[in-house]
């Protein structure tokens, strides 16, 4: 395997359906991805957002205090995260889910020291609540995560085959970049991750791996280390 500890990064908007918020097939297939690696030794964190439920920018469309709706939204990743827990112990994986938010009913409070307690026994770890503060995304709170696990790389599951100069959804001749510099993602304004997250890979040298979640198979590929994606890096 390429890498021993990964920080997979889920959207919680991929859970979605047209009929459902956490539609059970998604959570389902999620669930198998993520077991066909966690069943090769790999160590599995996982940061997943919220966005099928509540995002705080949403809300301040609709004239929530953005504040106010960020906590909702951190909240709706802690739903996810449950609902993930879930389906992963369905498939008879062992999965622990922290939170960054306290919600200590629920969830086990977030603590380095315990996360990598959890990756070492060869469970998998569900890290919600996002960074536990307004005014940041589960993208930078994912590279945050994945620089306290201490992970080998960031892989950011999406529903495009990775990093694009145009949107490939509405673009054909869109074309695929197999490789980028965090110097190259921040100047060309592209719109994977905010910026908060790329400076924080930046200046830790995390790796990214922006690759589609929704072929099964891909994530194992990733870890195999097939062409499969875009690779961010500092170099
Ligand atoms: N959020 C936040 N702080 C964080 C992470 C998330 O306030 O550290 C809030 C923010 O309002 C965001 C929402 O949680 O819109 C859901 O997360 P996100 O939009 O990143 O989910 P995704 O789009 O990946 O499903």
């Amino acid at each position: 395997m390429k890498f021993k500890r990964v920080l997979l990064k889920l959207s919680g908007e991929s859970l979605m359906s047209a009929d459902e918020t956490v539609d059970p097939g998604k959570l389902a297939a999620y669930a198998n991805e993520i077991k066909s690696i966690a069943d090769k030794g790999v160590e599995v964190g996982i940061v997943i957002g919220g966005g099928n439920i509540f995002r705080g920018s949403l809300g301040e469309n609709d004239g929530i205090d953005r504040v106010q709706g960020d906590y909702m939204g951190m909240l709706a990743t802690v739903v996810n995260g449950m609902a993930l827990q879930w389906a992963l112990e369905k498939t008879g994986i062992k999965a622990h889910v922290l939170s960054g938010l306290s919600v200590e009913k629920v969830t086990e409070r977030m603590s380095r020291r315990k996360a990598i307690q959890y990756l070492e026994h060869g469970d998998v770890v569900i890290i919600c609540g996002g960074t536990g503060n307004p005014f940041f995304t589960t993208d930078s709170a994912a590279v945050l995560r994945a620089l306290e696990i201490k992970a080998d790389a960031v892989l950011k599951g999406t529903r495009v085959d990775g990093v694009y100069n145009s949107d490939p959804e509405k673009n054909p001749a869109a074309a695929k970049f197999e490789h980028l510099t965090f110097d190259e993602a921040i100047s060309k304004d592209l719109k994977i991750m905010d910026l908060t997250a790329f400076t924080l890979c930046r200046e830790n040298n995390m790796l990214i791996i922006v690759f589609n979640f929704n072929i099964p198979g891909n994530l194992l590929k990733v870890l195999t280390g097939e062409n499969v994606g875009t690779v961010i890096s500092n170099h």
